[in-house]
């Protein structure tokens, strides 16, 4: 219904939504799912739209649930007592009531960085990962029940209870599942008290090894504060490049005295140095204790206090990158990102060397300009780590700039796979890395997943060709 009447974010892109439900949808689709031979004008054509879709696996634009109201909300405190908040929730909605959660002292603590945009339910379906996860956990931790309508009916446990050991968990059905299974709609989250104090931090490192050597040291003490981000030179750069302020990006860094002091006496090579953001939450004794703890393992790996303004200008890169991207189209330049998780030993060698394969393939299609080509170790756990990639490309004169686009990012792909990472951390597989997905799960694997989506969606109805 909307297909050219919404303007597409990238002037090169032709397609856009064609239904997109709201929240309201939900007793449709639930009447949708139970009583299919009985289609109204509406579920008639949303029908034709999915079967559409469905012979067209190389259109993007299925009727995805997009829904603004995704989902209601409900939260389940871990601390005793019950607190229901519920309701249509769209994302504005969402981020009003988790504000008025904090005026009540309380938080979910799941920040992906696209909490301006997403929805409750796109979370579940998606498997996302916040920022501070390592306080927080990610969706999975943080989830204490969910309700899912299928074509079979209504999936959901019994009760509101943090474990059960009833077999496989049948959440772990409904996380993930990318929209292919049923519509998530209701779900119920843990919460938290607010923390008394949030300050931010950063360390300058001589290079990226020696920093990614540092935050594994860090995730081995299991001491890594809310959010701890490595990026790599290219991004220092680029995140410099973009503070207002005129004259040399390293001088804007570090006030002069300490850029001679670090280039000088340190030896630190601009061009070489990698940034670690911090961001610390607790009680104010907690937050002492973790900063001490920090610059102290950093200072073993040559990193240097480098102030809390570019810690916190560090996390604010990542929010406005999406609307940097939308300028970069009117300007040529086609961008996006890419992420995967990789064991501890690879980190280093798969940055180099899927930076050095998008270099590569762009220059073997004969793109003109020098890509941007940049990474950052965005999360740290026990065995490995969360690396995410921008990627982008001035296209100015270039016939086909997303055929070009699809081509080095699958070159980057099969780069990551050859690295030991996986096909993804957070974003999910979609339709763009399916073809990838059973070497990574195996053949029994997909198998399950087709076993699932026979017994639950037999007709196909979810057919949004995710996944499988
Ligand atoms: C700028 C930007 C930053 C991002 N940062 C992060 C980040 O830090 N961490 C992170 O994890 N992700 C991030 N993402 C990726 C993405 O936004 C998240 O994974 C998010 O969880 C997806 O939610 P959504 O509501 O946007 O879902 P959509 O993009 O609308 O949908 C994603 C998939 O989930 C399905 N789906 C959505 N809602 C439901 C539902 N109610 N029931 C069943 N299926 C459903 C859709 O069919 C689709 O297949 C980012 C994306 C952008 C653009």
């Amino acid at each position: 219904m909307l297909r050219n009447k919404v303007p597409p974010r990238c002037p090169c892109v032709s397609f856009s939504p064609d239904i997109i439900f709201f929240n309201e949808s939900f007793f449709l689709l639930k009447n949708f799912c139970t009583s299919l031979p009985d289609i109204t004008n509406l579920i008639g054509l949303l029908r034709l739209t999915l079967l559409r879709a469905r012979k067209e696996p190389s259109c993007l634009s299925l009727c995805s649930f997009i829904m603004q109201g995704n989902a209601h909300l409900y939260f389940a405190p871990f601390f005793g007592g019950r607190l229901v908040i519920s309701g249509a929730i769209t994302v504005n909605t969402l981020t009003v009531r988790l504000f008025q959660m904090n005026a009540r002292g309380l938080c979910i603590g799941h920040e992906p960085d696209s909490l301006e945009f997403s929805s409750l339910g796109g979370w579940v379906a998606t498997r996302a990962s916040g920022m501070k996860k390592n306080i927080y956990g990610n969706i999975e931790d943080i989830l204490v029940r969910v309700r899912m309508v299928t074509p079979r009916g209504t999936v959901e446990k019994s009760c509101q209870v943090p474990r059960m050991s009833t077999g496989p968990d049948i959440h772990h059905f409904i996380l993930g599942s990318e929209g292919m299974l049923g519509v998530v709609t209701e779900v119920s989250l843990r919460i938290r008290p607010l923390p008394q104090c949030k300050v931010y931090g950063s360390v300058v490192f001589p290079t990226f090894d020696i920093g990614v050597a540092c935050v594994r040291e860090i995730a081995k003490q299991r001491c890594a504060p809310a959010s701890i981000r490595l990026i790599d030179n290219e991004q220092f750069v680029f995140g410099q490049a973009l503070k207002p302020e005129g004259g040399s990006y390293f001088k804007s860094f570090i006030d002069g005295l300490k850029a001679v002091y670090l280039t000088k006496f340190k030896g630190f090579d601009p061009h070489q140095i990698a940034v670690a953001t911090l961001l610390f939450e607790g009680d104010k004794q907690q937050v002492a204790d973790q900063q001490r703890r920090i610059y102290e393992i950093a200072s073993q790996f040559r990193g240097i206090p480098a102030g809390e303004e570019n810690g916190q200008r560090g996390y604010m890169l990542t929010f406005v990158i999406a609307y940097l991207r939308d300028l970069g189209f009117q300007h040529h330049f086609l961008a996006e990102s890419f992420e995967t998780s990789v064991p501890w030993d690879r980190v280093t060698d798969l940055c180099r060397n899927v930076k050095e394969a998008l270099k590569r393939k762009c220059a073997e299609l004969g793109i003109k300009y020098p890509p941007l080509a940049t990474c950052r170790v965005t999360q740290t756990y026990d065995a490995g780590a969360c690396v995410y990639f921008y990627f982008g490309f001035n296209y100015h004169g270039l016939a086909n700039p997303l055929e070009l686009y699809d081509k080095v990012e699958s070159a980057a792909r099969d780069e990551v796979l050859a690295n030991g990472g996986s096909l993804s951390h957070h974003h999910g597989v979609g339709k763009l890395r399916k073809k990838w997905l059973r070497q990574t799960i195996s053949d029994v694997g997909i198998d399950m997943l087709r076993g699932v989506k026979q017994a639950v969606d037999p007709q196909n109805i979810f057919g949004n060709g995710n996944l499988l």
